[in-house]
């Protein structure tokens, strides 16, 4: 099934189908099947831009297609590279003028692409710059695998691993992003191990129960960044929405059914969330739990009111957790210089042409 969101304005996107679909796509208009694998191979794994390189299809079914099913295709507005790490920031151009953002980050392991899942968002985490003008709309699959070609073809580099981290909350663009994990892990196209996949949620209770089941060999981040109730509602509308036991709940299915080491994020801003006596309470929660848990000191964001908590806060944070037997790093800051942080790029950007 195409989700509405793979119909915009109409069209099906060709360049979301599974190849089953294609295969479908390519019989009902009275093609042979194996033409699916040919298109499919153009798109994912050629990753030709334009239905006119695809030379082996002919010349009567690339005109068809070039009316009928409009290739999605990103064109890159802006890009920043951080004089610090070599970090690249790239603001996209999607087809219908929305800009998007995503970020390419070197390590020793390989090149990681964090990418985003909608325009804008609207989960109005309070510390988050992507949330500040709320949702626009829900990327298509293909979208979001564009902005991984489109990164490949610009720094001529492979990408091996991809984190659904950036603008958007991916559980509320349920079936795209999944549909974009099978697509970008298939053999025939980009080929990305599902286990250099990450997505990152806020906690959608139902759909970490979902994903549980989708057969998938992904990585879970959630977005805990409190260790209670009470302080995780004055940083995240969502919490009034699951309790902290019901994501943990949640978290104990996924493992159960998936056998994945859950990460938990948890950003430590200045006098919210970051004592000793936090630490301790998140230990708690997790303990007995198969996870991982990445601190990110605040990123703080023009707009809003928080501010990173000091190294020694981290530190002690970190000790205290290692102290409980669970397994912590401090996430190395990257791109500190080019509006690092979720929707930081887009937000001055969409505010700069404003003031045009
Ligand atoms: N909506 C998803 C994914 C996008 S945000 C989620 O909530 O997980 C990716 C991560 O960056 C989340 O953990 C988010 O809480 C965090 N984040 C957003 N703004 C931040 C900021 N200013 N400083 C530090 N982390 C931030």
């Amino acid at each position: 099934m195409i989700s509405s969101e793979e119909k915009l304005q109409g069209v099906t996107d060709i360049k979301s189908m599974l190849p089953g679909e294609l295969e479908e796509c390519m019989q009902s208009l009275g093609e042979k099947k194996f033409r699916a694998a040919q298109l499919f191979s153009w798109m994912h794994q050629k990753r030709v831009e334009s239905y006119d390189e695809m030379t082996s299809l002919s010349l009567k079914l690339r005109e068809k297609l070039g009316q009928e099913y409009p290739l999605t295709r990103l064109r890159a507005v802006r890009e920043q590279v951080s004089a610090i790490d070599g970090t690249r920031k790239y603001l996209f151009a999607l087809n219908d003028g929305n800009v998007i953002e995503s970020v390419w980050m070197k390590y020793h392991h390989g090149n990681s692409v964090c990418i985003s899942s909608q325009v804008g968002c609207r989960m109005g985490c309070r510390f988050c710059a992507s949330t500040l003008d709320g949702l626009v709309r829900s990327l298509t699959a293909s979208e979001m695998l564009e902005q991984v070609y489109q990164i490949q073809r610009i720094t001529g580099e492979r990408v091996s691993n991809v984190v659904i981290m950036g603008s958007g909350e991916p559980m509320e663009n349920y079936d795209s992003v999944v549909r974009f994990v099978r697509l970008a892990s298939a053999e025939e196209g980009l080929n990305i191990s599902q286990r250099n996949i990450t997505v990152s949620t806020c906690g959608i209770v139902p759909r970490i129960r979902q994903l549980a089941k989708e057969d998938l060999q992904i990585t879970l981040a959630i977005s805990l960044h409190a260790p209670n109730d009470e302080k995780r509602r004055k940083l995240m509308p969502v919490a009034n929405k699951y309790s902290i036991r019901e994501l943990m709940d949640a978290c104990r299915f996924y493992f159960a059914e998936t056998g994945r080491r859950l990460t938990f994020e948890y950003a430590l801003a200045k006098g919210q969330n970051d004592s000793e006596e936090d630490a301790a309470e998140l230990a708690g929660l997790l303990t007995g739990l198969n996870c991982h848990v990445n601190l990110i000191p605040v990123n703080p964001v023009k707009e809003r009111h928080f501010a990173r908590s000091g190294r020694q806060a981290v530190l002690n944070f970190q000790n205290k957790l290692e102290n409980y037997g669970i397994n912590v790093t401090i996430r190395r800051e990257m791109g500190a210089d080019i509006d690092g942080a979720c929707g930081q790029l887009r937000k001055s950007y969409i505010d700069s042409n404003q003031e045009n």
